[in-house]
């Protein structure tokens, strides 16, 4: 057989370490997971309700359009429902954007490191990659800028960026988008948007109408705690969601996910409060940091990545067998870091409790700092 000669060296994505497998390989009763930047609060209330409501007709197929959901998030954001497409999570709109654009003939820009399914996508495409390193932990829309020529097709912006946590202000993205080619996509991708709380954050929204060749990403993934349901949309001009359309399989939302997400949105005081919490946990992740005198990048999202000297799979394995999960920096491109998701607050005072004992009980060679 001949699959895509791009396909060969390639590896399926490799997620956080599932809690059960941890527990079980290490005999522990309680682990933490704070490794894949999901609400350690869970969904609203309002959602385990939708969901028992829906889980009685599992034969019948989803409203392939998601009209109820469509017809409620156009509310909320205050665009037409043709100006949405949804996504069994944000993850298939970017799959459905780089099928879309992406051929072997042309290359797409984006940010290293970054979130890792552009490039996974627009590698199977057979596009060109352009990676540009992040200047001190940021988007250096500049150097980015000066990647794009004429066989450019896509350029991402992570906003704020996963794994870095850093974000792109409102004067920078509008300046960059203004030079951006009108031909050229451009993706802002905002995970994580109900987390931020930074007043000059882009509101790309009200940008729209201006640039029809920008697409914003949205997840209920993340701060909704909709994750398992896989449930995300993009936002662009009705032209650019028309042409994208056919791209989209057929029924690729769950009627569960579609209800879920609904009753999830229209917790907007949840939702809020989950953001507050959050800040309150990232504070205290950074005045630990400054404490113990590791580095941090300021983040604008649900984690952190700390800089704490020592090897990240090192510190990964050493709070590992603590019960708490976190991701190692080194495969995220901080090899000194580990990217902690803020938890509950007891996670987190776990989780601090824990990083210093593995730093008295380890012999760590401390690499960098
Ligand atoms: C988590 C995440 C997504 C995708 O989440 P879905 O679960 O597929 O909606 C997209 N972009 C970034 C930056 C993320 O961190």
């Amino acid at each position: 057989m001949k699959v895509k000669q791009q396909l060969l060296g390639m590896k399926p994505y490799k997620p956080g370490k599932p809690m059960e497998e941890v527990k079980r390989e290490l005999g522990l009763t309680e682990v933490y997971k704070m490794a894949s930047n999901e609400n350690p609060y869970g969904a609203s209330p309002s959602v385990q309700v939708a969901i028992k409501e829906m889980a009685e007709q599992p034969q019948i197929y989803p409203d392939g359009y998601a009209s109820d959901i469509r017809a409620a998030v156009a509310r909320h954001l205050n665009v037409l429902p043709s100006q949405l497409i949804f996504g069994a999570g944000s993850d298939e709109v970017i799959l459905m954007l780089c099928r879309a654009f992406l051929t072997p003939d042309t290359n797409t820009v984006m940010a290293s490191p970054t979130f890792s399914q552009y490039k996974h996508n627009a590698v199977i495409e057979g596009a060109e990659i352009r990676e540009v390193p992040l200047k001190n932990g940021e988007h250096d829309l500049s150097a980015m800028l000066d990647q794009i020529d004429e066989n450019t097709r896509i350029v991402w912006v992570c906003n704020p960026n996963n794994p870095s946590g850093t974000y792109t202000t409102q004067e920078e993205f509008e300046a960059f988008i203004k030079q951006v080619p009108e031909d050229v996509l451009v993706v802002s991708d905002e995970a994580y948007i109900e987390y931020v709380t930074a007043e000059d954050f882009p509101n790309t929204l009200s940008q729209l109408e201006k640039y029809p060749n920008l697409m914003v990403l949205r997840t209920f993934s993340k701060a909704y705690g909709l994750a398992s349901l896989r449930i995300g949309y993009g936002v662009a001009s009705e032209d650019l969601i028309s042409m994208l359309d056919p791209v989209r399989p057929p029924f690729n939302t769950t009627t569960m996910a579609q209800y879920a997400a609904k009753a999830a949105l229209d917790d907007q005081e949840y939702i809020e409060d989950c953001r507050q919490r959050n800040r309150k946990g990232l504070d205290e992740f950074e005045r630990f940091c400054e404490e113990r005198g590791f580095t941090y990048l300021p983040s604008q999202t649900n984690f952190l990545l700390m800089d704490t000297g020592v090897p990240g799979d090192e510190m990964f394995d050493a709070l590992l067998r603590k019960g708490v999960i976190v991701r190692s920096g080194e495969a995220l491109g901080f090899p000194h870091s580990i990217r902690v998701t803020v938890g509950t607050e007891d996670e987190n005072q776990n989780f601090l409790k824990a990083i210093d004992e593995c730093l008295s009980e380890n012999s760590f060679v401390v690499e960098k700092q």
